[in-house]
């Protein structure tokens, strides 16, 4: 079981993603609890004030230090977190590694900021990790959490129906995953190869196998460096 908190200005945005489909039945057999917790109830004064002017003039705001180390510190007081995660843009680019590495954890937290981010102080002394989903900048951490989180819940055994359909996919050793076709075998004259319809366990395997390789070599060719 992953324990999950999500902190965000916005949790409005983690919603859907984290509540439909394979995360949701990953709920439901409790391979994962996820807490999303809006960080305004943790706001300063009347109007739970979240976020303040950026020091030196720079347009935009900045999320305030208090709220969020409040909130840290509270769950901290609960139980030991193995990783406390900001998503970052300029943070370690996700890949599948990373997300194997998540999966093998109990507790995680996970900051979304908004705006131009947060006071630099959270991440120099709360957080332990900063990941980011790719070299673009969106407006908040929240869709980006939500494909940590998706990409991470995934792997844990039994969130997928068919145990091994993880193993096979893009990138988990380094190669793309072979096509895939359903029925019909044949449609406007557009033909399934025809090993697919053998029968042949073995063959499929190594047409499967081949795919893989030539599909990496052509698509992805860094990944067949390492
Ligand atoms: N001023 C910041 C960007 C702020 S974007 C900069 O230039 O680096 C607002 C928030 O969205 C960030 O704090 C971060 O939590 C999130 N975010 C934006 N792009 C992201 C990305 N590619 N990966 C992960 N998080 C991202």
């Amino acid at each position: 079981m992953i324990r999950f908190d999500i902190l965000s200005v916005v949790p409005e945005l983690l919603e859907s993603p984290l509540n439909h489909s394979i995360v949701k039945r990953a709920k439901e057999s409790k391979l994962v609890e996820i807490y999303i917790h809006d960080i305004r109830e943790y706001g300063k004064g009347n109007y739970r004030q979240i976020d303040d002017y950026c020091f030196g003039g720079d347009a935009g705001m900045v999320m305030m230090i208090e709220p969020v180390y409040k909130l840290i510190t509270k769950l901290k007081s609960e139980r030991k977190y193995d990783e406390i995660i900001y998503m970052s843009p300029d943070g370690e680019l996700l890949d599948q590694k990373i997300a194997n590495q998540l999966s093998c954890l109990k507790n995680i937290i996970i900051l979304c900021g908004h705006y131009k981010g947060v006071d630099h102080r959270i991440r120099e002394h709360l957080i332990t990790r900063e990941i980011s989903i790719g070299n673009y900048v969106l407006s908040g951490g929240e869709i980006p959490a939500s494909v940590v989180c998706d990409a991470v819940i995934r792997l844990i055994p039994g969130a997928l129906s068919d145990e091994t359909s993880a193993l096979s996919d893009s990138f988990q050793d380094d190669l793309l995953a072979p096509p895939a076709y359903t029925r019909p075998a044949e449609f406007n004259g557009w033909k399934v190869p025809d090993v697919l319809l053998s029968g042949n366990p073995k063959l499929i395997k190594e047409w499967q196998e081949k795919e893989s390789l030539d599909r990496t070599r052509k698509l992805r060719p860094e990944l067949l460096k390492d």
